[in-house]
C-alpha cells in the first residue's frame, strides 16, 4: 500500500493557500516571516533542520479543522508541532518547503479542572509544567513529568505517549488520557472527550491516536487523570558498583516502599561528570565517585514525609549493611530533591554540550536490562574505537536511554550521518535480539523510520500502514515521519 507524499503545490496554488490561510486565520494566526519561523524548523537535538511554506497557529479546534481542510484542498503537507521537545526529528518539516507547521501553542487553555472528580480537560498547547502548576493550585497532581516539562505540550505528550519518570507506578501518558478531541485529516472533529469509566463500543479510537505521532489526527483537547497532590516525599540518592546491583536494590525497594515507589533512574558515573561540568551549580550529592547511581523517589498521599523518609532510610541501611550499595543519601527537603533531579534531567543537555552522539531510546524486559548493558556496551565499543556507549534513565521500567558519543574530533552533522547511522543499525540489531523495543518511549520521528521498516514485524508493519491510508489516504499529516512513504506503483 502506498502513502506517496502529496505533490508540491504549485507556486500560484502556494500563493491562493497562503492568502486563504492568512484570511482564515489572521496575522496572528499566520505567518511566513523567516525570523518568526526560524526556532520552530529545527528540531531541540539540533540534528534536523527543515524549511516550511508557513508557520500556522490556529488558536480553536474550529480553526484547526478549516485549516485542515484548506492543506487537503491545495495538496498542502501538515506537520503538527507543540513544544517542539521531541528526540526523533518528528515535528521538523523536510527540506522541500512544501509544508506547512501547524502549532498548537496558542491552544493553551485549561478548559476544565476539577479537584473532585479528579480530571482536567486542557487544549493541546498547554505546556506540562503549567498543568503541574494549575493542578497545585487546587491540591492535585498530574503524574507524569520529564526533563522537557518546561516546553512539551499536552498534545505532543499524547502524539508520542510521552513516559518519563514516574512511569514505574503511574504508567506512560495511555494511563493518563481519558478522553481526547482530535482533527483528522479529512478536517472533521473526533470527540471521544466523554468521561465513561467503561466504553466497549468497539474500538478503542483514542488508544490508536496517542502515539501516532502526528500522523493519524491532530491532538486539539484531551481530558486527563489526576491525583491527589503528595502529602510525604522522600527522594536519595545511592552509590553502587555495577548495574546487577542496581536491578538487585530495585526489586528490594519495591518490596520495601511498596506503592509508594514512583522512581528508579540509573545515572553512570561518565553521565553524572558530564552534567557536573555543563550545569552551572551542580554538585555531585555523595563525596566518592560511584560506576553507577540510583535516583529513588517515593511519594504518598497519606503518609508524611518523615514516614516515608523512614522507610527509605531503613532499606538503603540494609541494603548498605548487605554490601549491595556502597553509598547513600537522603535528600533533607524538597530543594535538595529538586537538584538530585536537575543532575538526572540535565544528561540530555550536558551531553549536547559536549559533542555528537547516537541516542537510543530503547527497552528490553526489565529483568534482562543490565546483562543488556553489559553485552551491549562492549560490543558497541570494539566494533567503532574512540566512542563510549552510555546508558542512564529508567531502570524501573526496563528502559534506558543508550546513547553512543563520538570519537573526539568527530564533526556534529557529520558523523551522525556517517558512522552514526551504523552505530544504531547495529545497537537496533541487538535491542531486537534480545526481545526489546528500538524506541521505548521517543518514537519514531524521521529518525527511525528505515530501522522500524527494517526490524519491525511485516504483519504490524501492514496493519500500520492499512490504518494510515483508512484514515489519510493523501499521507497529508506528518508524512515521512513514522512510516516510510514508499514510491509510488
Ligand atoms: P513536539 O516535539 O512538538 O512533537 C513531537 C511529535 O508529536 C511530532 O511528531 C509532532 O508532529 C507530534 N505532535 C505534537 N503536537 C501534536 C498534536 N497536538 N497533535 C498531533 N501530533 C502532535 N520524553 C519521554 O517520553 N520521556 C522522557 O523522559 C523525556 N525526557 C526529555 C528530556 C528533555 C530534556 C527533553 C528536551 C525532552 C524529553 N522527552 C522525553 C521528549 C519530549 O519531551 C517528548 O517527546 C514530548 O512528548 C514532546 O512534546 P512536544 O509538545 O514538544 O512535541
Amino acid at each position: 500500500m502506498n502513502h506517496p507524499t502529496p505533490p508540491p503545490c504549485p507556486a500560484t496554488s502556494a500563493e491562493a493557500f497562503l492568502a486563504a490561510a492568512t484570511e482564515l486565520l489572521g496575522p496572528r494566526g499566520l505567518t511566513t516571516d523567516p525570523d518568526r519561523m526560524d526556532a520552530w524548523l529545527t528540531d531541540w537535538r539540533g540534528r534536523y533542520t527543515g524549511r516550511a511554506l508557513a508557520l500556522a497557529s490556529p488558536a480553536s479546534t474550529t480553526e484547526v479543522a478549516a485549516l485542515v481542510r484548506l492543506c487537503a484542498a491545495h495538496s498542502v503537507p501538515i506537520v503538527p508541532q507543540g513544544g517542539n521537545s521531541g528526540m526523533a526529528g518528528g515535528a521538523t518539516p523536510d527540506t522541500t518547503g512544501t509544508a506547512i507547521i501547524l502549532s498548537l501553542r496558542r491552544m493553551n487553555a485549561l478548559r476544565d479542572l476539577c479537584a473532585e472528580t479528579g480530571q482536567v480537560v486542557c487544549e493541546a498547547g498547554v505546556v506540562l509544567q503549567s498543568l503541574h502548576e494549575a493542578a497545585d493550585t487546587v491540591g492535585m497532581r498530574f503524574p507524569l513529568t520529564l526533563g522537557g516539562k518546561g516546553s512539551a505540550t499536552i498534545g505532543g505528550l499524547i502524539a508520542t505517549n510521552a513516559g518519563g519518570t514516574q512511569v514505574l507506578r503511574h504508567g506512560t501518558m495511555r494511563a493518563q488520557v481519558l478522553g481526547l478531541e482530535a482533527v483528522l485529516a479529512s478536517g472533521e472533529v473526533l470527540d471521544l472527550m466523554t468521561p465513561l469509566k467503561k466504553d466497549n463500543r468497539g474500538f478503542d479510537l483514542k488508544q490508536l491516536l496517542i502515539g501516532s505521532e502526528g500522523t493519524l489526527g491532530i491532538v486539539t483537547a484531551a481530558r486527563l487523570r489526576l491525583l491527589p497532590a503528595p502529602v510525604g516525599r522522600a527522594t536519595a540518592w545511592v552509590g553502587l558498583g555495577s548495574i546487577v546491583e542496581a536491578r538487585t536494590l530495585l526489586r528490594r525497594m519495591e518490596r520495601a516502599l511498596g506503592e509508594t515507589l514512583e522512581g528508579f533512574e540509573v545515572v553512570p558515573a561518565h553521565c553524572l561528570a558530564s552534567v557536573l561540568a555543563h550545569q552551572p551549580g551542580a554538585r555531585a550529592p555523595l563525596a566518592e565517585r560511584h560506576a553507577w547511581n540510583a535516583l529513588i523517589e517515593c511519594v504518598s498521599p497519606s503518609k508524611d514525609s518523615t514516614a516515608l523518609a523512614a522507610t527509605l532510610e531503613a532499606g538503603l541501611a540494609a541494603a548498605l549493611d548487605d554490601g549491595l550499595i556502597a553509598d547513600a543519601v537522603l535528600a533533607a527537603n524538597d530543594t535538595q530533591a529538586e537538584a538530585f533531579w536537575a543532575l538526572r534531567d540535565g544528561i540530555s543537555a550536558a551531553e549536547r554540550a559536549i559533542g555528537p552522539a547516537m541516542q537510543h531510546d530503547i527497552s528490553v524486559p526489565v529483568e534482562a536490562m543490565p546483562e543488556f548493558i553489559l553485552a551491549a556496551t562492549p560490543a558497541i565499543e570494539e566494533a567503532h574505537p574512540g566512542t563510549r556507549a552510555v546508558a542512564f534513565g529508567h531502570l524501573g521500567d526496563g528502559n534506558v536511554h543508550f546513547h553512543v558519543l563520538a570519537p573526539a574530533g568527530a564533526v556534529r552533522g557529520v558523523w551522525e550521518e556517517a558512522d552514526g547511522k551504523t552505530v544504531s543499525a547495529q545497537v537496533y540489531d541487538l535491542v531486537t535480539k534480545w526481545g526489546g523495543s528500538i524506541s521505548a518511549e521517543h518514537g519514531i520521528g524521521q529518525m527511525k523510520v528505515d530501522e522500524l521498516a527494517r526490524l519491525h514485524d511485516p504483519v504490524a508493519l501492514a496493519v500500520m500502514r492499512q490504518v494510515k491510508q483508512a484514515l489519510d489516504p493523501g499521507n497529508l499529516l506528518n508524512p515521512g515521519k513514522l512510516l516510510p512513504a514508499l514510491p509510488v506503483a
